[in-house]
């Protein structure tokens, strides 16, 4: 029976264990999931500070000449009360003198140390950091599962948190099985290949947020397998990949049995990546993948990063799907979901377009290395016309232009300003 790409993800996905945290310095934690709220144990700014270069005043003083008490530089602390007629001359992030309520900034003043001419009216709170205006104590400014970029790390610096919890990296046990493949940097035998699927393999994991366990090669033949799985034992995950199509790897069922797994053989209804075996050994998941190199990586894609990130505790699971022109007709008969290779383009309207790569073999990995999305075409779906609208799985996207952007420089386009 063929299952719909549906039911196998969710099933896959009701398989997943709770992450587990561990503590890591800000710069580990860098693209990792946090695994706890981040609560401000204090305002952020601290105290109400200028944000501006210029003077303290009392702004029902302004305008008008004012008498200077002290000068605040931003580190240190006002020792003066600001009272009628006089002011302090303070710097952009130092805090307030108490009494003033404003600031003015010191291109709109002329004047000295000890008396300053104030030439502008000043408005109550003008050029204020007001305390707690960014954050106040007790505000949860990050949630569990938040993916940390730059930007976050920073937010957790300034609250004075130097490490934070997140969710440790998956140990995913990575076995290629087969006769006929070899490590590279081998010799080859005749009839021999050079296993693409474990590196390739060993790179989504880590891309995915986990952390690849390499298991090495297992022979077609029982003992030697089931050595190589025992060895994967002690991983979160186990990745195998070959000997799942129909026929050919009764043995390989067996191996697992032996060692305590429970197995479902799948035929899932996409092309590519059609068999799939799911299933637990000692409790721990395990997926075993294609042998064919570019079904292995759409079925990883579709089924095991999912779970991996959801495992890390990552509340959105899946890559990013957009829609894009097809600029050529895909085949296609109902029947199978056709994640098809394509290279994302622009249509310089705003819009994408996807050409398929030139082969859809699903053993030429040529075409993985090319494409930048997998189509989604739905099951009950017809060939696709060129022009037709279609939905993609965005796989990177190193296919946007990035040649910089335009900053409006003058000549470049409806910015440019002719006044001198
Ligand atoms: P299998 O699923 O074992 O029948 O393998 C299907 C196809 O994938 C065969 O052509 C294998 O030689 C090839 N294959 C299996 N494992 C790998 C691997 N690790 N790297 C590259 N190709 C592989
Ligand atoms: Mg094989």
């Amino acid at each position: 029976m063929m299952l719909s790409v549906e039911d196998a993800l969710s099933r896959v996905m009701a398989a997943v264990r709770q992450p587990l945290p561990e503590r890591v310095g800000l710069l580990q934690a860098l693209d990792r999931v946090l695994a706890e709220a981040i609560v401000s144990p204090r305002d952020v700014p601290p105290w109400n500070n200028s944000a501006m270069d210029g003077y303290a005043v009392r702004s029902q003083d302004t305008p008008g000449t004012l008498r200077v008490l002290e000068t605040i530089a931003a580190g240190s602390v006002p020792s003066q009360t600001v009272g009628p007629g006089t002011c302090s001359r303070i710097m952009t992030g130092a805090p307030m003198p108490s009494g003033a309520d404003a600031v003015v900034m010191i291109e709109r003043t002329d004047g000295g140390h000890e008396q300053v001419e104030i030439q502008v009216q000043a408005r109550l709170d003008e050029h204020i950091r007001p305390q707690g205006g960014d954050i106040s104590t007790g505000q949860q400014v990050l949630q569990p599962g938040r993916v940390l970029g730059p930007g976050e790390l920073g937010l957790i610096s300034s609250l004075g948190f130097p490490s934070v919890l997140v969710a440790q990296r998956p140990r995913v046990a990575i076995l290629s099985t087969g006769d006929e493949v070899v490590e590279t940097g081998w010799p080859l035998q005749p009839g021999q290949i050079y296993s693409s699927n474990t590196i390739t393999l060993a790179a989504l994991v880590r891309r995915a947020g986990a952390e690849p366990v390499h298991c090495g090669i297992a022979p077609d033949e029982p003992a030697g397998l089931r050595a190589s799985l025992q060895a994967c034992l002690r991983s979160d995950l186990i990745l195998t990949t070959g000997g799942v199509s129909v026929g050919d790897f009764d043995f390989v069922k067996d191996v697992f049995d032996d060692v305590g797994a429970t197995l479902d053989f799948w035929k899932v209804a996409m092309k590519p990546g059609k068999p799939l075996a799911f299933g637990t050994i000692s409790g721990i998941p395990c997926f075993g993948l294609p042998g064919n190199p570019v079904s292995c990586m759409v079925n990883f894609l579709q089924f095991v990063r999912p779970v991996l990130r959801k495992t890390l505790g990552d509340p959105r699971p899946h890559l990013p799907v957009v829609t894009a022109r097809l600029t050529h007709r895909l085949p296609k008969r109902p029947g199978r979901v056709h994640m098809s290779r394509v290279v994302l383009g622009s249509d310089h309207k705003g819009g994408w377009t996807a050409t398929p790569t030139m082969t859809q073999s699903s053993g030429v990995l040529m075409s993985m290395a090319q494409a930048d999305a997998l189509t989604v075409l739905p099951v009950d779906a017809g060939a696709q016309e060129a022009g037709s609208l279609i939905r993609v799985q965005v796989l990177d996207w190193r296919f946007m232009d990035q040649t910089g952007p335009d900053y409006g420089l003058p000549g470049h386009g409806p910015l440019e300003d002719h006044g001198c």
